[in-house]
C-alpha cells in the first residue's frame, strides 16, 4: 500500500503498477459497500486519505477538497470557513474519493439535491491507451475537452476512471465573478 500526499505522488505511484503491471485500486475513507478494494486480486493500493486540503482555488472560481477529506471534514471545513454546505453523505467517515463520483445523497438532498449537482472540476489521474499516466483536470465546461471525464464523475458509481485526487465544487447557477459571494455553494432559503 502507498499512502500518497500529493498528485504528482499518485501520477508516479500509478506509473509504477503500469510498468510492473499489477492491478492497483485506490482507497480514500475505506467505506466501499463492494469489494473493489478488498479484492484480493488487487496488488497495489493508492491510499490517498493524507491529501485533506479544503480550500478556496480563486483561479477554478470554487472551493477545492482533496479526495482523502471524509464527509465529517469537509462538512466542517466548509461550515467553519464560509457557513456554506455541500449535500454530502449521511457518515462522517465517508471518503470523499469514493463517495462524490458515485453522487452522493444525504440528509439535504430532498431540498438541494446531490453533491455531484455542485462538482465543478474533478482533477483525475488516468492511463491512455499507450500506458502512460497523467493528471488531468475535467471542468463541467461544455468546451472542455476533458468534460466526459467530468461527466464520468457524476453519479456512474461502480468503479472508477482513474485516480481522483481533487474535485471542486460551486452551484450550477453561480459564476463565482461576484467577490461577495464567491464562497456561496447553495444559495440560501
Ligand atoms: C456506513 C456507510 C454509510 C454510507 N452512507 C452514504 C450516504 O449517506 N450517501 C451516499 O451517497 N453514500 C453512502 N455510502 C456509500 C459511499 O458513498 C460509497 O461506498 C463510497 O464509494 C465510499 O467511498 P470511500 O472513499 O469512503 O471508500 P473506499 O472504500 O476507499 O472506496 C470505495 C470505492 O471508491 C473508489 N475510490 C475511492 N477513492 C477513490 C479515488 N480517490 N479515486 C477514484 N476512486 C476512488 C474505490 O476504488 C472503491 O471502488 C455509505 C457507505 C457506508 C459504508
Amino acid at each position: 500500500m502507498r499512502q500518497v500526499t500529493s498528485t504528482a505522488d499518485v501520477v508516479r505511484a500509478v506509473r509504477e503498477a503500469v510498468v510492473e503491471g499489477t492491478r492497483l485500486a485506490v482507497t480514500s475513507g475505506r467505506h466501499c459497500l463492494e469489494g473493489f478494494v478488498s479484492d484480493p486480486a488487487v496488488r497495489a493500493l493508492v491510499d490517498v486519505s493524507p491529501m485533506k486540503h479544503v480550500y478556496y482555488d480563486a483561479k477554478m472560481r470554487a472551493v477545492a477538497v482533496e479526495a482523502g477529506a471524509t464527509v465529517g471534514e469537509t462538512f466542517r471545513a466548509l461550515a467553519e470557513t464560509w457557513e456554506v454546505v455541500i449535500p454530502l453523505g449521511e457518515c462522517p467517515g465517508i471518503g470523499m474519493g469514493g463517495h462524490v463520483a458515485g453522487g452522493a445523497f444525504g440528509f439535504l438532498c430532498r431540498q438541494l439535491g446531490l453533491a455531484a449537482d455542485y462538482l465543478h472540476a474533478v482533477e483525475v489521474v488516468t492511463v491512455d491507451d499507450d500506458g502512460r499516466a497523467n493528471a488531468h483536470i475535467a471542468t463541467r465546461e461544455p468546451s472542455d475537452p476533458h468534460n466526459d471525464l467530468w461527466w464520468a464523475h457524476t453519479g456512474g458509481g461502480g468503479g472508477n476512471f482513474g485516480v481522483v485526487t481533487r474535485y471542486w465544487f460551486r452551484s450550477p447557477g453561480a459564476s463565482g465573478h461576484d467577490p461577495a459571494t464567491p464562497y456561496r455553494l447553495c444559495p440560501p432559503r
